[in-house]
């Protein structure tokens, strides 16, 4: 394959995924030209894949997929000074666009101005050759291999998650869902000391949940108990779930004070008061 072309996944709309050759990218100012090595495809890749749409997020364009990736270095933009042609790096997908206020404390992930790969209407990293902001690229050691790279951005979704969660030695867990991020949740929950973790989801992935794991529900909540009003399963009906469950076979979770949510672009409809029955902090545990 010619090093001038640089095939790319490019979503159309639902159902419609195409493999196209795009013109190979020129870094900008801070920028870098990456070819890429490796690139994870998350469940978002897939809705967009699936259904032209991620929550709120809508394709108005095609659109190439893939955030989660690592590539070599292949040319510098004006600017660059911390990284070099060859230097194999995992990237951050989302910066501000902004040197806002967020930037200035800390937590550009909180910033409005955000780009992302592969969210409208920026492309994804599944190409050839991809450019990125050098800032937002991390060089990775030699015993660290490109796909292990390209795992970095999820498993700093579940680190977050548990930080956010408060996970420490003796805690009990339930995660809802037990897709890769799901069971990241439970690596990351039981590397930080948790004691008993219940992962619950459509189809728990029995080989990848031994490490003292417990399998819950056997179905996914939200698809059980699906919003009274027809709308699409939300995270409301998974408070329900949990709140019919609560005296169940998961009583003994009653201590769990804090319910870490992953909101995804889904809207919080019901009233806070509801919270208190469990005792439950709500704390968005992604961006
Ligand atoms: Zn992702």
């Amino acid at each position: 394959m010619s090093v001038h072309s640089n095939l790319s996944v490019m979503a159309y709309g639902p159902g419609d995924l195409r493999m196209e050759k795009l013109p190979v990218p020129e870094p900008g100012l801070n920028e870098v030209q990456l070819q890429m090595n490796a690139v994870g495809i998350c469940r978002s890749d897939v809705h967009y894949w699936q259904h032209g749409r991620l929550g709120s997020f809508y394709m108005k364009n095609p659109m190439v997929l893939g955030h989660e990736g690592a590539g070599t270095v292949t040319k510098l933009g004006p600017g660059v000074n911390h990284l070099q042609v060859g230097d194999r790096v995992a990237i951050e997908p989302a910066y501000p666009l902004n040197n806002d206020e967020f930037c200035k404390f800390g937590r550009y992930n909180l910033s409005p101005t955000m780009f992302c790969s592969a969210t409208p209407p920026y492309h994804g990293q599944l190409s050839q050759y991809y450019v990125h902001n050098a800032n937002y690229c991390f060089k990775l050691p030699d015993s660290v291999s490109s796909e292990e790279g390209a795992f970095i951005e999820p498993l700093s979704v579940a680190i977050h998650a548990c930080r956010r969660a408060r996970v420490k030695m003796g805690s009990k867990i339930l995660i809802c869902g037990a897709g890769p991020i799901g069971l990241l949740n439970l690596l990351v929950a039981k590397s930080m000391g948790a004691a008993q973790v219940v992962i619950c989801g459509d189809s728990v992935r029995g080989d990848c949940a031994p490490s003292g794991a417990r399998t819950g529900f056997g179905e996914r909540p939200s698809a059980k108990c699906r919003h009274p009003r027809g709308g699409h399963p939300g995270h409301v009906p998974i408070l329900q779930h949990l709140r019919q469950q609560w005296n169940g076979p998961y009583s003994n979770f009653r201590e769990l004070g804090l319910l870490a949510i992953w909101f995804h672009g889904q809207t919080l409809r019901q009233k806070p008061t509801c919270y208190r029955f469990f005792e439950v902090v709500i704390r968005k545990p992604t961006r």
